[in-house]
C-alpha cells in the first residue's frame, strides 16, 4: 500500500513537472486490443506473442473502461494500464534504454469498503440511491433483489425508508465491479421487508431463498477444463492469469443450450471467442457461448429463446486449443462467476446452514437498527482522474 502511494506520488510529481503526461481514456465499444495497438503505433507483436488464454482475455475489456496512458516529453508511450475483470490489468511498459515494449498482467490495487446506506425515500428507491451514492449498480441490484416481493412503482410511499449494507471494491476513488449487498431492509407503509445474502444467494428472514436468477447447464460436458477466476497466480509460468468464464470440454457437435430465457443480442464471430452467441436475460444478466462450431438453425440477433433451447454446437473456433464451450456470465456487463448461478431449484435453509444464517440475520438486523437511528448517509465516492494505478513501475519478473 505504502509503495503504491509512493509510486502514485512519483507519477503525479512527474506529471506536475512536465516530464510525463498522463492521459485517461474510455475504451470504445467494439474496439479490440489490436485496434488499440494499431492506433498508438505500438508493435502488434505484443498481442501475437500472448498465449491463447491471454489473447482470449483481451476480448473481455469492457466498453467504457477507463484506461491510462503515460507519455514522455517526446510523446512516446511509456506505460499503459487497461483493467480487465475486477482483479487484473494489462500493463504495457517501455524499456527506457532499448525502447522495446513489454506486456504483462498486473493486479489491480483496490480497497474493499463495507458501507451502510440509509435513506428516506423521496422520489423512488432507484433515483434516491443513485443520488446518494452515484452507484447505479447498487441501485440496480437493490431493485432486482426485491423484484418478486415489492412493486416499487406501486407499493412505495413518501416517507418510506431503506437500509442497505453492502460491500464495494474501490479503485482510485471509483467503484470497481458490482457491489455486493449483504443485507437490506425496505420499509413500506410501516411493514419492514428484509433480504439477506448467504453463500451468494438472497434469502428472506426465515431462510427461504428468494426467486433469483438461475441458469441451467449450457451443455453436456466431459470435464471442466478451466474454471472462472479474476486473478490466479500461475506457479509454473510465474505470472498472473484470469479466466472470465468456465470452459466445458465436450466433443465437437455437442448441442449447446440457452442457459436461461432471453434474447439473442449477438450471433457471429467475436475475437478470440470465434463463433459466439450472447443472450440478454432479465435483471442485467448476459450469457456468452464461445468457440461454437456453428449456430443452430434460426438463431440470429433479435431472436427470443427459452431456457434449454439448442442455440449452437460445440466447436473449436477462435482461440481454442481443443473443442470446448467457453461459457461466460455477465451482470451489468461485468463478468461474474457462473458457478453459483447454475442450479436446479430454490432452496430452504435447514439444520446447520439455517443456524448459521440466523446468526447473520441477527447481526445484520442489529446493524440495520443502528442505521435507522442515525441521520447521516454515506458520502459519495470521490474520483481521482489523474492518478495512475501502478504497484510496480517496472516489473522484475
Ligand atoms: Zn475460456
Amino acid at each position: 500500500m505504502l509503495r503504491s502511494v509512493l509510486i502514485i506520488f512519483l507519477i503525479i510529481s512527474s506529471y506536475l513537472f512536465g516530464a510525463t503526461k498522463l492521459v485517461e481514456q474510455k475504451w470504445q465499444k467494439g474496439k479490440t486490443f489490436l485496434n488499440f495497438l494499431e492506433e498508438h503505433k505500438m508493435p502488434l507483436k505484443l498481442y501475437y506473442d500472448l498465449d491463447t488464454g491471454d489473447k482470449e482475455l483481451t476480448s473481455e475489456i469492457i466498453a467504457g473502461t477507463r484506461y491510462q496512458i503515460l507519455q514522455n516529453d517526446n510523446g512516446d508511450i511509456e506505460q499503459v494500464l487497461i483493467p480487465i475483470g475486477e482483479e487484473l490489468q494489462i500493463h504495457i511498459s517501455r524499456d527506457k534504454d532499448s525502447g522495446k515494449y513489454f506486456i504483462n498482467l498486473l493486479p489491480i490495487i483496490y480497497e474493499t469498503k463495507d458501507k451502510i446506506l440509509k435513506l428516506d425515500i423521496k422520489t423512488s428507491p432507484y433515483y434516491d440511491i443513485v443520488k446518494a451514492t452515484s452507484n447505479h449498480l447498487l441501485a440496480n441490484e437493490f431493485i432486482q433483489s426485491y423484484r418478486n416481493s415489492i412493486n416499487f412503482k406501486k407499493d412505495i410511499r413518501k416517507g418510506d425508508k431503506l437500509v442497505i449494507i453492502y460491500r464495494q471494491k474501490i479503485r482510485l476513488g471509483r467503484q470497481l465491479g458490482n457491489p455486493i449487498i449483504e443485507a437490506s431492509m425496505v420499509e413500506t407503509g410501516g411493514v419492514k421487508h428484509y433480504i439477506y445474502r448467504y453463500k451468494g444467494r438472497y434469502y428472506n428472514e426465515k431462510g427461504k431463498e428468494l426467486e433469483g436468477f438461475f441458469l441451467s447447464q449450457p451443455c453436456r460436458y466431459t470435464r471442466i477444463s478451466d474454471r472462472f477466476s479474476y486473478k490466479r497466480w500461475h506457479p509454473i509460468l510465474h505470472r498472473y492469469r484470469a479466466h472470465l468464464g468456465i470452459d466445458f470440454s465436450a466433443p465437437v457437435g455437442t448441442p449447446v443450450h440457452a442457459a436461461g430465457d432471453g434474447r439473442v443480442i449477438f450471433a457471429g464471430r467475436r475475437g478470440g471467442y470465434g463463433n459466439c452467441i450472447i443472450i440478454r436475460h432479465v435483471g442485467g444478466y448476459k450469457t456468452l457461448y464461445g468457440h461454437l462450431r456453428r449456430f443452430a438453425r434460426g438463431i440470429r440477433r433479435g431472436k427470443y429463446v427459452k431456457k434449454g433451447k439448442t442455440i449452437g454446437y460445440v466447436g473449436s473456433t477462435g482461440l481454442s486449443t481443443g473443442p470446448h464451450l467457453h461459457f461466460g456470465l455477465y451482470k451489468n456487463n461485468h463478468a461474474i462467476n457462473p458457478t453459483s448461478t447454475i442450479k436446479v431449484a430454490k432452496s430452504i435453509l435447514r439444520g446447520k446452514a439455517k443456524r448459521e444464517f440466523l446468526s447473520y440475520v441477527k447481526k445484520y438486523n442489529d446493524e440495520i437498527q443502528v442505521a435507522l437511528n442515525e441521520k447521516a448517509t454515506p458520502k459519495k465516492e470521490e474520483t481521482f482522474a489523474f492518478y495512475m494505478d501502478v504497484n510496480r513501475v517496472k516489473t522484475s519478473n
